[in-house]
């Protein structure tokens, strides 16, 4: 390659060398760190702790000015400046959480030409007064970090990053370098194209993150299934547990140190030190259990997070893996672990429907609930899947649990039928929706009170359901949800047929499911007796 011999090239590793202490580049990041310390424009896809930084800070190095960094991870930028300044690398960084004069004490080393990297808060970039400030400077470079952030459609848009394609306009001449660990094709796209990156050249990694294990179970009793997994399987390691609510953030922690679990809480409804501090102990401490809710962890860098654990489906394949990817990235085999149930298809699917974006986020918001479904019914490879949808391709890995154990499926679409026939019959005959709970006893022939109150005794889908039991009709209206040949509607969340449920019924589309791997292991021995 010609590049290496160029004397640029060479100051790249040599700063590696020397400021970062690193031996050799990983991955893609040489020809990234060419690229802009030659001026180009890059657009940076590489996944969580695949090394982004060193793609804009060394080029910043070696490049004459000062690299402006735009990050939206305000509550890190003391601890990242904090971390470049331990190896002698002059930083600074401009947010809303400075005292004036410390801010324009970095102001002045800006002007001064004495910084070599600045960390600028996207709300404040865009503000006349840093504008003027940055243009009485000399910029080695721009850093967009997050840049998913721009994307509108994404799991984390910050209106403030739209305001950033004033950057090219004003710096023509200046390389910008926009980086994220979220690859998919169409928020790649809107990246490009917000921030007016056609020229740029696009370096795409691999995804895989082959040390991390991806499970995916049954929900029953999420906190003893959780428990029982970090004392078999991670005793004394350090881990991210995921809720959904502040609530259940709290109980979790409570419940894992009532069994001796070093657990802490974080979420945004503890106060800003109490987040500091748990977080500092989980940085610096062995064997910390962080239970938080998803405003944990970005920008979080522990090598050695030994498991993440989801005790509530994440709202898109995107989050998922993000969050997924807080473990190993020391490269050590580690354990992505999630359970998920009824009751957390129900809700989600709830929460889009009372959401107060219009109906345009709400489809979004749908067909991002739907792919996180497929990847957790899916019978095949979870990393295939997980790539797949990145758009990259991958053999059967061997180290997730359908490769491990492959799920046996059941031909479902007798019980399929049942279930959306007590649903047409509720509907049609009795005009009325009924939630997942009432139409299993219906099939179930359960004579409660709601039934005879209803007189739903009469239908004739009662008592039609007595092959399964309660828990197996449950899994079969979730996976019948996340097929989308069944739907949640209003309030009460009752159920309703789809457009593809009528297939189903004229016997015109057959249905496979899951085996429930404890109905497995019944069936199994069952055979064997
Ligand atoms: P990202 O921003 O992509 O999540 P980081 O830039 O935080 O990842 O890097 C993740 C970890 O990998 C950091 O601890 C970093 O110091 C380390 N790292 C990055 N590049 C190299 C390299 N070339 N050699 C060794 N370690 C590296
Ligand atoms: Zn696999």
């Amino acid at each position: 390659q010609p590049s290496e011999s160029t004397p640029a090239a060479d100051d790249a590793a040599r700063v590696l060398r020397r400021v970062f202490g690193y031996g050799s580049f990983r991955g893609r990041q040489r020809e990234i760190i060419d690229h802009v310390v030659a001026g180009g424009d890059a657009l940076v896809l590489m996944p969580t702790g695949g090394g982004k930084s060193l793609c804009y800070q060394i080029p910043a190095l070696v490049r004459e000015g000062t690299g402006i960094v735009v990050s939206p991870l305000i509550a890190l930028m003391q601890d990242q400046v904090d971390a470049l300044r331990d190896l002698g690398v002059r930083a600074g960084f401009l947010n809303s959480t400075q005292e004036q004069d410390e801010r324009h004490r970095v102001e002045d080393a800006f002007l001064a030409g004495e910084l070599d990297l600045l960390y600028v808060a996207p709300e404040r970039l865009r503000t006349p007064a840093t504008l003027e400030l940055l243009a009485r400077g000399t910029i080695s470079l721009f850093a967009i970090d997050e840049a998913h952030c721009v994307s509108a459609w994404g799991h984390d848009f910050r209106p403030d990053y739209l305001a950033l394609s004033v950057l090219h306009r004003r710096w023509p001449g200046v390389p910008r370098v926009a980086l994220t660990a979220t690859a998919t094709e169409a928020t790649r796209a809107e990246i490009v194209s917000r921030l007016g990156l056609e020229q740029a050249r696009q370096f795409v990694s691999s995804f895989d993150r082959p040390n991390i294990r991806y499970r995916i179970a049954q929900k029953k009793e999420p906190r003893r299934q959780l428990l029982n997994l970090l004392r078999t399987e991670h005793p004394g390691d350090a881990g991210i547990v995921y809720c959904l609510s502040r609530s259940s953030v709290e109980k979790t922690a409570a419940f894992l140190a009532e069994n001796g679990i070093e657990a802490l809480p974080y979420h945004a409804g503890l106060d800003a030190r109490t987040r500091a501090a748990h977080q500092a102990r989980f940085l610096r401490e062995d064997g910390l259990v962080m239970v938080a809710t998803i405003a944990f962890g970005m920008g979080i860098d522990k090598p050695d997070v030994r498991f993440v654990a989801h005790l509530d489906l994440p709202k898109s394949v995107e989050g998922y893996y993000q969050e997924t990817g807080r473990a190993g990235r020391d490269g050590l085999p580690s354990t992505a672990w999630m359970v998920y149930g009824l009751q957390d298809v129900v809700q989600q699917r709830r929460l889009i429907e009372t959401s107060e974006g219009g109906e345009v986020h709400r489809r979004r918001a749908s067909a991002h609930l739907d792919a996180m479904l497929a990847l957790c019914e899916t019978v095949e490879c979870r990393r295939g899947r997980l790539l797949d949808y990145f758009g990259q391709e991958c053999d059967p890995c061997g180290n997730c649990d359908t490769c491990l154990t492959p799920p046996q499926t059941w031909d479902g679409t007798v019980a399929a039928q049942k279930v959306l026939s007590a649903v047409f019959r509720l509907r049609r005959e009795r005009g009325q929706g009924f939630g997942a709970g009432h139409v299993i006893d219906i099939l179930l022939g359960r004579q409660t009170e709601k039934i005879s109150q209803h007189g739903h005794a009469s239908l004739t889908v009662f008592g039609i359901g007595a092959e399964l039991n309660e828990s197996e009709w449950r899994a079969v209206v979730r996976q019948l949800l996340a097929q989308g040949l069944l739907a949640v509607e209003g309030e009460h969340k009752t159920l309703a047929l789809t457009e593809a449920s009528g297939e189903v019924l004229a016997r015109r589309r057959q249905v496979a499911f899951r085996r429930d791997p404890e109905r497995a292991a019944r069936a199994e021995s069952a055979a064997r007796t």
